[in-house]
């Protein structure tokens, strides 16, 4: 079995409603966090940070790639 992929990507990196891409180069998935489609990908997940979300862990379902996104600054660099 292969190792999972793993990325990181921050909130500044997503649109307005927090959605973003599947950062795996062929999948590209949107994963749009505040309407989760279950068939497609699921939040396994969720760091708080007193009442703020921290960050939201995201299992892709059509690549298996797992996506950290990171809610609070400090963001990651791309
Ligand atoms: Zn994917």
């Amino acid at each position: 079995m292969s190792e999972k992929r793993m990325y990181k990507i921050g909130l500044d990196k997503t649109d307005s409603n927090g959605a973003f891409s599947c950062p795996y180069p062929y999948c590209g998935l949107k994963i749009d966090p505040n309407n989760e489609d279950k068939e497609a990908y699921e939040v396994v997940d969720v760091k708080m940070s007193g009442e703020e979300i921290e960050s939201l862990t995201v299992d892709c379902k059509k690549c298996g790639s797992e996506t950290k996104l990171i809610c609070l600054p400090p963001y990651p660099q791309a």
